[in-house]
């Protein structure tokens, strides 16, 4: 059957009819307005029966990309990305109120069943479909047990794939994610996780979600657990591990601020909230330091951590210091306390050459 649908706000409007097929569609429209008001006017054929799941209206958020472009609103239209693009939240079926007078043909009563699925990435609810792989708000994966993506089709398209950051490729993410995993292990956050529940009682998650009030200490966006992703607050690639002055943030504003140093990514009214909030004293906040106290433990073991770690590591470690100290040249560090070690890293670093963009 055809569904029109018709929105407008203020002086903007924009009508499209839509071939719904069996199952469920995923419909989206949206125009460029200044209006807090916005009308919606859905209109299809008496005889059918239109089920309704995450019927939505709001501002919509854009897409955050890596370098600050934003997408064009036609962009986010695009029928293979669009509705997840809009990023309205879609937590319940309908988040509308039905006026009883003004609607008089539509009851709020269960409908078919619908399959949902959080987005790794934003948190959504969104709806997939089991016999229709790929149909809905994610890519079919058939290595997944879901038998689809973990990420929604937008957070894919918008936020990990990113065309407007064409450098960072699937491989460059596995060898970040390589890289971030041997520095956590090198930092002992393991343990450091371990002690704090066990010193505390609680995990260290939950304490900083309630220091923080409940919110992304960015936007301010009130967050479940489960949405809270904790930020190193100064950065892991200069050897700070996780720890009690974690910050609280959404996963949008995580991944904003990534590997930056507090003094990069916030203004300095943010930094005298966030100096309260995580127990960092401001000069602290406002410095950019390596943890000098783990670069010594590297250099005191360097022969064992060189044969311990991915080469990758070790490159992208080294070009951490170097940054911070040009003073030190971890291989030529390495060389001085054994011979033998530094060779077998040179030829492994010849076999595999560290990427250059890579952290
Ligand atoms: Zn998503
Ligand atoms: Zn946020």
């Amino acid at each position: 059957m055809t569904l029109s649908v018709r929105l407008a706000a203020g002086k903007a409007s924009a009508e499209r009819e839509f071939e719904l097929g069996q199952g469920w569609n995923r419909i989206r429209l949206a125009v460029d307005a200044p209006a807090n008001v916005a009308t919606v006017r859905l209109r299809w054929p008496a005889a059918a029966t239109l089920g309704l799941w995450g019927i939505n209206l709001g501002r919509v958020n854009l897409p955050t990309t890596v370098n600050d472009t934003h997408p064009h609103l036609d962009d986010l239209q695009a029928p293979q990305i669009s509705p997840e693009t809009f990023y309205l939240p879609h937590d319940v079926a309908l988040a509308l109120d039905i006026d009883p007078e003004g609607s008089a043909r539509i009851v709020l009563a269960p409908g078919p069943n619908i399959a949902l699925k959080k987005c790794s990435y934003c948190q959504r609810l969104l709806p997939l479909d089991p016999d229709r792989l790929g149909s809905l708000s994610f890519h079919k994966h058939n290595a997944k047990a879901t038998n689809h993506q973990n990420e929604c089709r937008s957070c894919k398209k918008w936020r990990i794939n990113n065309n407007f950051n064409p450098k960072r490729t699937v491989d460059q993410l596995n060898e970040s994610s390589l890289i971030t995993r041997e520095r956590k292990v090198f930092l002992r956050e393991p343990q450091i996780l371990q002690d704090i529940k066990d010193r505390t009682g609680a995990g260290l998650k939950s304490q900083v979600w309630e220091r923080f009030g409940r919110k992304c200490f960015f936007c301010g966006r009130d967050l479940k657990l489960d949405e809270v992703q904790l930020d190193h607050t100064r950065p892991l690639a200069y050897l700070w591990p996780i720890d009690e002055h974690a910050t609280c943030l959404c996963a949008e504003h995580n991944n904003l601020k990534k590997e930056k140093f507090p003094v990069d990514f916030y203004t300095s009214e943010q930094l005298e909230r966030l100096s309260k909030l995580c127990g960092l004293a401001l000069e602290d906040l406002r410095k950019k330091t390596l943890n000098e106290k783990e670069l010594e433990r590297i250099i005191q073991d360097l022969p064992r951590f060189a044969r311990e770690w991915d080469p990758r590591t070790f490159a992208a470690t080294a070009r951490k210091i170097a940054e911070m100290r040009p003073d030190i040249d971890l291989l030529i560090v390495l060389r001085k306390q054994s011979r033998g070690a530094y060779r077998e890293m040179t030829t492994r670093l010849r076999e595999r050459p560290p990427s250059v963009t890579d952290v």
